[in-house]
């Protein structure tokens, strides 16, 4: 998929489905990407995480108090971003209006970007939290 964003690159992943990659070194605190979607109510975006979820995806992101972000309607790249334990990457509110992924630490060309959903453990599907259960 081409990018618009020339930091990251959209390919295979080894965690789920597509994942973004560094399309090349990207030093710490370098807000990367924007998380764009369509804004819906909480309620809306409650019904259609539900949706998603079914199918095994989690799009919809928590935006403030009244509304949240459908990454699947008028998203961009930084969906594909994967769920991670230890991420490379954090998703910072910028007041209350906007979702960035942000580097949390130096990350090398090729790596996978990642960044904690903030799942439960019981929830998360990660290969740390899964052995952690079995
Ligand atoms: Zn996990």
């Amino acid at each position: 998929m081409p990018s618009s964003n020339k930091l990251i690159r959209v390919g295979k992943s080894k965690i789920h489905g597509k994942g973004v990659f560094a399309a090349c070194d990207i030093p710490k605190g370098t807000w990367i990407i924007q998380y764009k979607g369509e804004k819906v109510s909480k309620r809306e975006g409650t019904r259609r995480s539900r949706e998603h979820e079914k199918q095994g995806f989690v799009w919809v992101f928590s935006l403030n108090r009244w509304y949240d972000i459908d990454g699947s309607v008028n998203g961009n790249e930084a969906r594909f971003i994967n769920h991670s334990c230890s991420p490379n990457c954090e998703a910072v509110n910028y007041r209350d209006k906007e979702i960035w992924i942000v580097a949390r630490r130096d990350i090398k060309k090729g790596e996978e970007l990642t960044y904690d959903y903030g799942f439960s453990e019981d929830e998360c599907m990660c290969p740390v939290c899964s052995s952690k259960k079995s």
